[in-house]
């Protein structure tokens, strides 16, 4: 390959854009993406006042709370950097023409189409993953160490690495090659074929998951018998909720941060409990944390979220379907052979404001049904204060923002921030009185 200087490249670069107006949109897609994200960052950064909140009193001294925000800070400015960075590679990359010169280098194997795509799909997921480590590394064993949270050993770093990775690698790859056969050999409606065996392979792991996935990274153990385990199942009992398993997770193992879910469905459903969440929690406040994950199945927020997403990923693969083989957008990326598989990654490039759109949109529906989870886990159990006690313990806990901007909220938020959820929590435990 030739060596260029920086002055070629910049006038290649002045004429490349000039010739595309696929590239410009793209460019301008990434742009606008990374500054408002820093906006949203920045913003955030703004809001955070030296004042605890007055429903935070008894919880936090003012020492504990500057570290919070120290935390906020440092892991703010910390992914101000890494966005940074990652956002000049990637215009970079494109910019000399990167993925023409990756595409090259698989299809000098000179294999066929579907093993050329998985090779180069592998190839980038390799890139990204392996550019990402250093970042990773030093917010684990830097910045999470230093706020006393992590608990990841080395060991355990290098397994989860791996781990991923392979898993990456076998489900990515497969899924991939699947979706390239489907396109390559089934004509028009292969985008319909394609969203629908996309969308029964995600059910089909979201179904073992539970059993499978989550296992290779972390242990579940049957919640013990004992009096947590009797409170949980007369509320299960008392609501109708047939119980298919209360886990504890050993989260311990990586970090002192807590939380709980709901993972799997029908059969495969599962409440999973941390284990740093039971030691740090009353029984009380437990339940009324269970009985929000319950609200969760009860509201039916799980298989709406699902058939969203069914909808959604529809509406992309037909826009895929019209996105393959576009001659001016593989010109923008100045790759020079057409393919279905360098079509989808371009295609992501464009898709990408659609799905932050879509990414925000589903934001909102969620902060809207932990309200209604809230409510429903309120009313059902009668903890109302227990609730709003386990939530400001988990705050505490976690050194958790209390302050958010409403932007960085309306932006990313899945969850309400704590202070509202505390008080609406206080005002449905009020009305119940
Ligand atoms: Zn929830």
């Amino acid at each position: 390959m030739c060596k260029k200087n920086s002055f070629a490249l910049l006038g290649e670069f002045v004429i490349v854009l000039s010739m595309n107006i696929y590239l410009i949109i793209v460019l301008a897609i990434i742009v606008f993406r990374y500054l408002l994200e820093t906006t949203s960052d920045l913003l955030n950064l703004k809001a955070v006042s030296p004042d605890i909140p007055k429903e935070f009193d008894g919880y936090y001294d003012a020492e504990k709370y500057a570290k919070s925000q120290a935390y906020l800070r440092e892991t703010t400015r910390w992914g101000l950097f890494v966005d940074a960075i990652n956002t000049l590679v990637l215009i970079g990359f494109i910019v000399v023409g990167g993925f023409g010169m990756v595409d090259n280098i698989v299809r000098s194997l000179g294999r066929g189409e579907i093993f050329t795509g998985v090779c180069f799909a592998l190839f980038v997921m390799l890139a990204v993953t392996v550019l990402g480590l250093p970042f990773s590394i030093y917010s684990t064993f830097v910045i999470e160490k230093k706020y006393g949270f992590n608990r990841t050993t080395p060991k355990t770093f290098i397994a989860d690495f791996f781990k991923s990775l392979l898993l990456m690698f076998i489900l990515g790859g497969a899924v991939f090659a699947l979706v390239l056969w489907i396109f390559g050999a089934l004509g028009d409606l292969a985008w319909l074929y394609c969203w629908g065996a996309v969308a029964a392979i995600q059910i089909f792991l979201m179904f073992i998951a539970p059993y499978v996935i989550m296992p290779l990274f972390n242990k579940f153990t049957p919640l013990e018998d004992g009096e947590l385990r009797d409170a949980i199942e007369k509320y299960a009992e008392s609501q109708g909720f047939k119980m298919k398993g209360v886990y504890c997770m050993d989260g311990s193992k990586r970090s002192s941060k807590s939380n709980a879910f709901f993972t799997g469905f029908g059969k495969s459903r599962r409440i999973v409990l941390y284990d740093t969440l039971i030691e740090n929690h009353s029984v009380d406040e437990l339940v009324a944390i269970i009985a929000h994950e319950m609200g969760h199945y009860k509201l039916k927020h799980i298989p709406t979220a699902i058939i969203r997403s069914l909808v959604i990923s529809c509406f992309m693969f037909f826009l895929l379907g019209l996105c393959l083989n576009n001659k001016g957008l593989f010109d923008a990326f100045q790759v020079e052979h057409l393919s279905i598989y360098m079509s989808l990654f371009l295609f992501g490039f464009l898709y990408s404001p659609v799905s932050m759109l879509i990414g925000i949109i589903e934001s909102v529906i969620s902060r809207k049904h932990e309200f209604e989870a809230d409510a429903y886990a309120a009313k059902t159990s009668g903890l109302g204060e227990s609730m709003i006690s386990g939530l400001k313990k988990l705050s505490v806990d976690n050194l958790s923002n209390l302050t958010p901007h409403p932007f960085t909220v309306f932006l990313t938020y899945s969850h309400p921030p704590v202070l509202q959820r505390i008080r609406a929590v206080g005002d449905e435990a009020a009305l119940a009185r």
